[in-house]
């Protein structure tokens, strides 16, 4: 990182204000000094300063020295070729346009594991699989609160909680703020579970040396994603055009439309055009559709619904896949089965780098000539 000593008051004119800012909340838990707090009501998701410490602006710690915050955002900067070479030892390729890695096809082979995933429960799997074979300690994941359906960052430490976890909810929920409740609870080795634009945190944090919180958060499990919408969508939308109460809605899921299936069993579709309004922010200038900095990145594009499409991207990633293979725990097959899933992937990846503005490090824009 080039420099000058930069934290928040670098940040916030950066990276907040800008627009660049996604809410992922890496800054709020790398944070030492605990003078950052984060704001989820109201369709915000943004970090704030508080005041009694510099203002809004400013930091008094920053004045002094700590740069946490802008070691850990992974929009700061550089942050895309930074975390590619500390990941992949190299900067990736104009044609790499989803980034580093290889895909594969992959579903849980337990009834109850393939059930409650979204896809084909890999994710849910590969949580399992590391918490039970003792790779980590806990992870970082969002829950969904009964009442209200709302996303919430959790911890799940066990299979129960793991399962009660999966599943896709399509606001946004910053799995991240969860890092403390599983650190008091005494875990040291943390998978992290999360959108790109989460699972390039602990890529930044490492490279650039964010102390324990980098060490940490050891496995992550990157979600492809284009955007996610705000909490009004639930009474602006579902509820005031189409009945749909919040509270009654169990399963969600996007295929061309807005998938709803509520508790008296019956299934809903909203077009998703409809749903457009209702983008979150953070999500206006994000590149990173494909989850690029995660161990595994996973999807649910393509022909087979019953199988996650995951992009295979580090060495560890690869040894814990081929265990859960070995071990009997999920079937895998390959890619060109589906070669349409592919073509969209690069397709889907290539339209989220080009929102990336014109005025910041021109990274992330990168594309191949021909696909322009
Ligand atoms: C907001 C969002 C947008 C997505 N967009 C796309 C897309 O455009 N194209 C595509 O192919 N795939 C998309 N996905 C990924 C897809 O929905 C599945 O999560 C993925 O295929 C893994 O399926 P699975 O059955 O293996 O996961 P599961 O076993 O169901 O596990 C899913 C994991 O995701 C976590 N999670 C659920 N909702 C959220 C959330 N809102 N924020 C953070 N973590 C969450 C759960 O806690 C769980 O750990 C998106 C996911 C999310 C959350
Ligand atoms: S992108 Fe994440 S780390 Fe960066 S300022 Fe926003 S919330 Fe903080
Ligand atoms: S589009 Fe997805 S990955 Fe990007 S900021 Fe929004 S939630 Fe995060």
């Amino acid at each position: 990182m080039a420099l000058d000593k930069p934290h928040w008051r670098e940040l916030f004119s950066e990276v907040v204000t800008s627009g660049l800012c996604t809410g992922c909340a890496a800054c709020v838990v790398a944070c030492p000094h605990d003078v950052l707090d984060y704001d989820s009501d109201g369709g915000v998701y943004r970090p704030w300063h508080v005041d009694a410490e510099g203002g809004r602006e400013d930091c008094t710690h920053g004045e002094r020295g700590c740069t946490m915050c802008t070691r850990a955002c992974p929009r700061f900067r550089n942050w895309e070729s930074e975390i590619d070479v500390h990941r992949f030892a190299r900067e990736r390729t104009d044609e790499e346009v989803w980034g580093v890695g290889d895909v594969v096809l992959a579903r849980a082979l337990d009834p109850a594991v393939a059930g409650a995933g979204q896809d084909g429960g890999l994710v849910s799997a590969l949580l399992i699989y590391a918490l039970e074979s003792d790779l980590i300690d806990a992870a970082l994941v969002s829950g969904v609160d009964d009442a209200t359906w709302r996303a919430v960052p959790r911890v799940a430490r066990t299979r129960a909680d793991v399962l009660a976890s999966a599943g896709s909810r399509y606001t946004y929920s910053a799995n991240l703020l969860a890092y403390h409740d599983a650190v008091e609870g005494g875990a040291e080795r943390l998978a992290l579970v999360g959108m790109g634009c989460m699972a390039s945190a602990p890529g930044a944090m490492q490279v650039r040396k964010a102390g324990k919180v980098a060490r940490r958060l050891g496995l992550t499990i990157g979600l492809l994603c284009s955007k996610t919408f705000d909490d009004t969508i639930f009474e602006d939308l579902f509820e005031s055009r189409y009945g749909l109460a919040r509270a009654e809605i169990v399963k969600m899921n996007i295929k061309g439309v807005i998938q709803l299936w509520t508790r008296d069993g019956s299934y809903h579709e909203v077009p998703l055009k409809e749903a457009q309004p209702f983008t979150r922010e953070g999500c206006t200038m994000c590149p990173d559709f494909a989850a690029e900095h995660a161990d595994i990145a996973t999807g649910g594009i393509g022909a087979f619904g019953d199988w996650t499409l995951a992009i295979v991207r580090t060495d560890q990633g690869r040894a814990i896949l081929d265990a859960m293979v070995r071990d009997g725990v999920v079937e895998t097959r390959p890619a060109d089965d589906d070669p349409g899933a592919v073509a969209l992937l690069h397709k889907l990846a290539g339209v989220s780098r080009r929102r990336w503005p014109a005025d910041a490090v021109p990274g992330p824009r990168r594309l191949p000539l021909a696909r322009k």
